[in-house]
């Protein structure tokens, strides 16, 4: 097959994913990356600035990360984790208990984001079950973004990609997100959800909704919601897949609230784009709920690589770069310059909003909605020509770069922004 590019081959035998495959472009062969750039077989040289999907934080290829996957490969490659430990795991739930939230008290290990969200759906409901408290509702936030798999799904909100499925979600309550003016109303509807409901847990993306848009939300009025549901026994649900790890400014969006969540999922940065892996944590009531001389009580729910040795080792090596000084001192820079962008694009006529946390930049344009339909993809294309990596939600554009984005590549991603602005008519 030598000589047939990588998107022509790929075109007989692949089905992407998020892919209308009758209209979308073919996609590009990737055969290199490094740092916060990768290269396509053509040689064209790119900036990943949404650090793939929000994984790669420390770079692509990072030597330290890679060395340990290695180290570990030679030690140990892959033990079931029913029945079997081995010291990646506990290293890792040592070093992450450490940071996650005090009342945090015991990890499971699950191999990707829908799937620590659907592991901490299943907790919740089997923690009522368990203390004979049978709940069947869930509450979710509008427009959330959860995962794939159906308990994910049915926490999210419903759109093209979970609503064939519609009939056959989890049975679930949506309340508005808190903007600060509307908490009275949506504590008052959640009064009312309560009363007519038996729930078990509330699930949220807390203080930015990823897939939303880059959504931010105010930690004063989640804070709120949670101890509504806490008063209520509704177990609180805060997934922090995408904002863990360092992205909102401190290691996890939870720690700007008052009130603990009492399970969070986390996976993406975990591993720094390097492994599959993913972790649902919860409360010390939560697991002893879980605790019975009755075998059915215990959590019967495994994926063959829970807990995958090479995942950890990569973890590990990611949790040291999070706390080393030259990655607080990048993730420090890459926040005031977002804070100096904002503030250099603020008013501008085709901005309806720009707001930036930590390293998260949003962008929403003020352009006709009758464009809407090709509007994502023109933007798409419109970066990738300047060799820049934006994947734009609707007319939202983010950047979330790696850690490591040098002060170059930073700002020519603004630059790209700047020109865009002046293109639109
Ligand atoms: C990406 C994401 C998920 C799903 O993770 P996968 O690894 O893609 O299954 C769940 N929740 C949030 C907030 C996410 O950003």
């Amino acid at each position: 097959m030598k000589g047939k590019n990588l998107s022509e081959r790929d075109k007989k035998y692949l089905w992407h994913p998020l892919t209308q495959h009758k209209t979308a472009a073919p996609p590009i062969g990737i055969v290199k990356a490094e740092g916060a750039l990768f290269w396509d077989e053509e040689g064209n040289c790119y900036i990943d600035a949404i650090a793939s999907w929000y994984t790669a934080m420390y770079g692509h290829g990072n030597q330290a990360i890679s060395q340990a996957i290695t180290e570990q490969m030679k030690e140990l490659d892959f033990v079931m984790f029913s029945g079997f430990t081995h010291p990646p795991a506990v290293r890792l739930s040592e070093e992450l208990m450490a940071i996650l939230p005090e009342n945090q008290s015991k990890i499971f290990f699950n191999d990707n984001g829908s799937t620590a969200v659907e592991a901490a759906i299943k907790i919740a409901i089997q923690y009522h079950h368990n203390i004979e408290d049978k709940r069947d509702t869930l509450i979710a936030l509008e427009n959330g973004f959860h995962g794939d798999t159906f308990g994910a799904m049915s926490a999210s909100g419903l759109s093209s990609y979970n609503g064939p499925f519609e009939d056959f979600l989890l049975k679930v309550e949506r309340i508005p997100v808190p903007s600060g003016d509307n908490i009275h109303e949506i504590l008052s509807q959640l009064d009312l959800i309560i009363s007519k409901n038996s729930c078990a847990a509330f699930v949220f993306e807390p203080l930015v909704q990823g897939a939303a848009g880059m959504k931010f939300h105010s930690a004063e009025g989640l804070d709120k919601l949670i101890k509504k549901c806490q008063e209520n026994n509704i177990l609180c649900i805060s997934d922090e897949v995408m904002t863990g790890f360092g992205k909102t400014g401190k290691n996890f969006a939870s720690e700007y609230l008052v009130n603990k969540p009492d399970i969070l999922c986390l996976s993406k940065a975990l591993t720094a784009g390097m492994f599959p892996l993913s972790i649902t944590s919860c409360t010390k009531k939560i697991f002893d709920s879980f605790l019975s001389e009755e075998v059915s009580k215990g959590f019967f729910h495994a994926h063959t690589y829970s807990a995958h040795p090479l995942g950890c080792a990569a973890a590990l090596a990611g949790l040291e770069l999070l706390k080393s000084k030259e990655i607080k001192e990048r993730r420090n820079y890459i926040e005031a310059s977002h804070t100096s962008f904002v503030l250099s694009v603020q008013g501008h006529p085709k901005i309806k909003n720009v707001r930036s946390i930590g390293v998260i930049l949003a962008i929403d344009l003020n352009l006709n909605t009758e464009r809407y339909g090709n509007l994502r993809d023109e933007l798409y294309q419109f970066f990738m020509e300047r060799g820049i990596l934006l994947r734009p939600l609707g007319n939202t554009i983010y950047v979330l770069p790696p850690y490591i984005i040098t002060d170059e590549q930073l700002h020519s991603i603004y630059d790209a922004i700047n020109q865009l602005l002046l293109s639109l008519k």
